[in-house]
């Protein structure tokens, strides 16, 4: 079945919608209120983060829309130490959208929601003409557990550790917009499980970041300039699938600048670097993580190659691939 212009009229069927499609899937007792805001409880200071997804194909292998949707959110929230309660989500459908298409991505929303611990607690449905198109907005609201993690915290001699392979959900994405047949999944996933073994053992934490749009290249330069420090990284220390790094190689892509939905950059203390490497790896999502490089004093962002040569990593120009995310 496909959605028409009355699915979004207020009236029956977008009430169909929202019950057999949301209120279903979401499965809460306060989006089932049904009231015009969600009355919330929450306790001490609190992230507030939204974010709008557009990414195509709609499903991908690995996730889909639904799941970018809520670990991108969640992912933000985590990233300054806060612990994600609640979601709300905003869907503007084109007409001849798919009704199971969208079912699907529901589920799979729930499903991330559920991993993650948030509730999605307040949506909003438009349906406008276009082509079977979906994009979502998800808000989000998290409890910070541990206050003063920022980009602009990091350290002279502090280590950055990345949580896992780099390229994973670009080189998805890609792969089924050309069409080209292989194994590479989308890495997306909520960090929440990872976060929280960091903070719980106590390493003090710096700066997190996940590593999205822009890549790895262009969140080390956002840390080297809101912490007015330079970074220093080691090509032969980056975690990357031999999959993806042939990907890599047959299209002359760069590895540095390609989006991740389930990674993150944690710089820590000097002393804290191997535990809070062990507590990663240990962590669901962070099997593959490594300490990849350290801030030092300067400005921007370095490499060591693997040729022991030196390599100057700016920021992404120009477009990437629109509509990753
Ligand atoms: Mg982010």
């Amino acid at each position: 079945m496909k959605i028409d212009m009355a699915y979004g009229s207020g009236g029956k069927q977008t009430s169909s919608l929202i019950n057999d499609i949301f209120l279903r899937n979401f499965d809460n007792k306060i989006l089932a209120k049904m009231e015009d805001s969600a009355v919330l409880n929450v306790s001490g200071k609190i992230a507030y983060t939204t974010d709008s997804f557009v990414v195509t194909p709609l499903f991908f292998r690995g996730g889909d829309i639904g799941k970018v949707a809520v670990c991108g959110t969640v992912n933000d929230l985590l990233m300054m130490g806060a612990m994600p309660k609640y979601l709300t989500a905003g869907f503007i459908i084109e007409e001849g959208a798919d009704v199971d298409a969208l079912d699907q991505i529901a589920k799979s929303m729930a499903l991330a929601a559920a991993e993650a611990k948030v509730k999605i607690v307040a949506g909003d449905t438009k349906v406008i003409e276009g082509k079977g198109g979906i994009y979502i907005n998800t808000s989000g609201i998290g409890e910070i557990q541990r206050s003063g993690i920022s980009i602009s915290k990091c350290k002279n001699n502090d280590v950055i550790i990345l949580s896992g392979n780099l390229g994973e959900h670009h080189a998805a994405i890609m792969s089924h917009r050309m069409g080209i047949e292989n194994t590479i999944q989308s890495d997306c996933a909520p960090l929440r499980a990872m976060v929280k073994n960091l903070l719980e053992h106590d390493i003090k934490v710096h700066c997190m970041r996940d590593v999205t749009r822009g890549g790895l290249a262009t969140v080390l330069n956002e840390v080297a300039s809101s912490s007015s420090c330079g970074v220093e990284i080691n090509e032969t220390s980056l975690p990357i699938s031999s999959e993806v790094r042939g990907f890599c190689d047959i299209l002359g892509l760069d590895p540095l600048y390609m989006a991740n939905e389930g990674k993150l950059i944690a710089v820590v203390p000097k002393a804290q670097a191997e535990k809070a490497l062990a507590l990663i790896k240990k962590s669901k999502y962070g099997e593959n993580a490594a300490i990849i490089g350290k801030i030092k004093e300067g400005s921007g962002v370095t490499m060591t190659t693997a040729l022991e040569g030196s390599r100057i990593i700016d920021i992404l120009y120009g477009e990437g691939l629109p509509r990753i995310c």
